[in-house]
């Protein structure tokens, strides 16, 4: 994991190097910035933890910067303090309207800094925790939906960009409805968290493991060609069908159906849809052949 950075975006030198010796101990990094411009494109580069902003600058005053920050989506969730010499309520009452979360007076009580910075972070580490737990699915600790888009987004610019080649595996479970009906959700729970844990087991450090929704799943298959796609996802598929689940006395049989669509088979322009598409139609194909298979998408379809 890395280490506590914050951003100190001040036009006076002295204040980064009063900040840097105070806060030894509270965080690993303090970075500089001083201008504003400089503080932007750190902040954005660098996504610190929290930043810390003066009010009074030369070039923007630091109620626009704050402003630019909380407008942009790589930076706004980052808790900003202001720095003031200013004790005036009007100027505290518009730093906070801005989206600041609190405010520092110049000069420092040292240990007022540290309490208000250990705040700050405190807020930061509740908000990524927040941000991660809404992208995981819970029944089985996978990428949910929302995450397997973005993963799906960058997976194909990088496709787009470099060459990386990328595949995306579509899995649905057969005859799930059933499970529930003969042993209860209890255990339809059960058969989708064991699945995606074996799931999990099948993939390789750069594949993403996501659950689509109710029994169906994706795996964006990383550094993929359509060859090794094939094999992968055979293997995924396999471990599934290997499960041993028992309820009420009983073997419960699980087994499922998958298509995967490669990005070296589609049209050169195809965007993160177009490879669900052919996953799924792939999938479907797999369902219609009579299920427990893999069925691999192709450009004639
Ligand atoms: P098919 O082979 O055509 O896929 O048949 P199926 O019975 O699996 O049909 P389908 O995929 O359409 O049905 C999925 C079922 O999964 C419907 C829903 O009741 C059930 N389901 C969806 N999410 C959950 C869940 O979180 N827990 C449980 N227990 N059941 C779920
Ligand atoms: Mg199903």
């Amino acid at each position: 994991m890395s280490g506590i950075t914050i951003l100190v975006i001040d036009d006076d030198a002295s204040i980064h190097n009063v900040v840097e010796r105070r806060l030894e101990g509270v965080v690993d990094e303090v970075l500089k910035a001083d201008t504003p411009t400089k503080g932007l494109r750190i902040a954005l580069q660098q996504k610190p933890d929290v930043i810390l902003l003066d009010i009074n600058m030369p070039q923007i005053d630091g109620f626009k910067v704050c402003r630019h920050l909380k407008e942009n989506p790589g930076t706004h969730d980052i808790p900003i303090l202001f720095l003031t010499a200013d004790r005036n309520s009007d100027n505290l009452v518009k730093a906070l309207d801005a989206g600041a979360s609190d405010y520092i007076s110049k000069p420092f009580n040292h240990i007022e800094l540290k309490a208000r910075v250990r705040v700050a972070l405190r807020t930061k580490q509740m908000i990524d925790l927040l941000r991660e737990r809404a992208r995981i699915d819970a029944v089985t600790g996978l990428n949910n939906r929302a995450a397997m888009d973005d993963a799906l987004v960058a997976a194909t610019s990088a496709f787009h960009r470099t060459g990386q080649p990328v595949a995306l595996l579509m899995i649905d479970l057969d005859h799930f409805k059933p499970i529930n009906d003969t042993y209860g959700h209890g255990v339809g729970d059960d058969v989708i968290r064991r699945v995606g844990t074996s799931i999990r087991a099948g993939c390789r450090p750069y594949d993403i493991a996501c659950r689509f929704g109710g029994d169906e799943f994706g795996v964006i298959l990383g550094q993929t060609d359509s060859a090794c796609a094939e094999q992968i996802s055979k293997r995924i598929l396999n471990g599934i069908n290997r499960l041993k689940i028992r309820a009420g006395g009983e073997d419960v049989e699980v087994t499922c159906s998958g298509g995967v669509a490669s990005a070296t088979e589609m049209p050169s322009d195809f965007e993160p849809a177009d490879l669900l598409k052919a996953a799924d139609e792939a999938l479907y194909n797999a369902k219609s052949q009579g299920r427990n298979r893999l069925a691999i998408a192709s450009l004639s379809g």
